[in-house]
């Protein structure tokens, strides 16, 4: 594989692409506007620096890297070289549905069709396609260019040749590929949002405050941020429609959403990215808890 296509220039859409490139792969990133793509590029760039600040990238490698990153808006011209994408777009299943219907009706029938997606099924998004035995889950961690794991998901009908395809090329990357099967959650959110679920019940119920909960989990479970922290940084929104999926998918009371989670997403508090959250993010490097949660 020399040419991957990303699609979606957002949080994870950016450093997958930056990964791909720093390895030596031709990446088209494809987004829906120019200035989504500015904006990712520029994302890019900032991380490429950082690493260059730690003494792990040299200024050369940064511009081959931005070098070898095409950006597209149109997924037709941006998909039609590659030997692979790696779809990471909004976290909207008819949105997605129409996205693997486009790339299979632009891509040479060989090229293997992957999803970043945390939660909709692998081989629902498959059945957009006419090749269910080429589409299979790639599940990057945020940051990407940081994180080791890819949950790599394989749909009810995903072949052994494309998990072993994916499985070579996540080694050529440095990242560490662990294969699972695409039931709701697949394994990293079928454990980690019962237990961030559980921790807004515990702060909910007035058990606790934010900071006495974050506290706990990682003084006591030596976790390196706290839950209710982890779920500010992954987005409230996409905590809750992971619980939603959770909870329809297997039809059990025990995933049920909190419904403080379900106000504040209401309210538009969906966390880092919005500015308010379990913390106020005005200022992140002294970070306050954004107000007195209890029922
Ligand atoms: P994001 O909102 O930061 O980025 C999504 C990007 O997709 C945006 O730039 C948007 O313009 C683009 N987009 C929307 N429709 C498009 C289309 N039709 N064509 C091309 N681009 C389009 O979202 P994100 O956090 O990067 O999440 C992307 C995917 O990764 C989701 O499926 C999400 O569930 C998954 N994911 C997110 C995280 C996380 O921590 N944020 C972790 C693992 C997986």
């Amino acid at each position: 594989m020399k040419n991957i296509a990303v699609i979606g220039s957002g949080t994870m859409g950016n450093g997958i692409a930056h990964v791909f490139a720093q390895y030596g792969y031709e990446v088209s990133l494809i987004d829906i506007s120019q200035a989504a793509l500015d904006k990712g590029i520029q994302t890019i760039s900032g991380n490429l620096d950082r690493q260059i600040k730690k003494g792990t990238l040299s200024e050369a490698q940064k511009a081959e890297t931005l070098a070898r990153l095409h950006p597209f808006t149109s997924i037709a011209e941006g998909v039609k070289n590659a030997d692979l994408v790696v779809e990471a777009a909004t976290e909207n299943v008819d949105l997605k549905l129409k996205i693997f219907a486009d790339m299979d009706a632009h891509t040479r029938p060989d090229t293997i069709l992957a999803t970043n997606t945390s939660s909709i099924s692998i081989t629902k998004i498959a059945s957009a396609t006419k090749r269910p035995e080429k589409v299979i889950g790639m599940h990057f961690m945020n940051p990407v260019p940081v994180m080791k794991l890819v949950e790599m998901i394989r749909g009810y009908l995903t072949s052994d040749e494309t998990t072993q395809a994916i499985t070579e090329l996540t080694k050529k990357i440095d990242k560490v590929p662990v294969e699972v099967n695409d039931y709701p959650g697949f394994v990293a959110n079928r454990i980690l949002m019962p237990m961030i679920n559980e921790a807004i019940y515990t702060l909910y119920e007035g058990v606790a405050g934010v900071a006495e909960i974050d506290e706990v989990m990682k003084l006591g479970m030596a976790h390196p941020m706290g839950p209710l922290q982890l779920a500010d940084f992954i987005g409230l929104d996409v905590c809750l429609a992971i619980l939603n999926v959770l909870y329809t998918g297997f039809g059990n009371p025990k995933y049920a959403p909190c419904p403080l989670l379900v106000n504040m997403v209401q309210a538009g508090h969906r966390g880092a990215k919005s500015g308010q959250g379990f913390y106020d993010w005005a200022n992140p490097k002294e970070l306050k808890v954004a107000k007195q949660f209890a029922k």
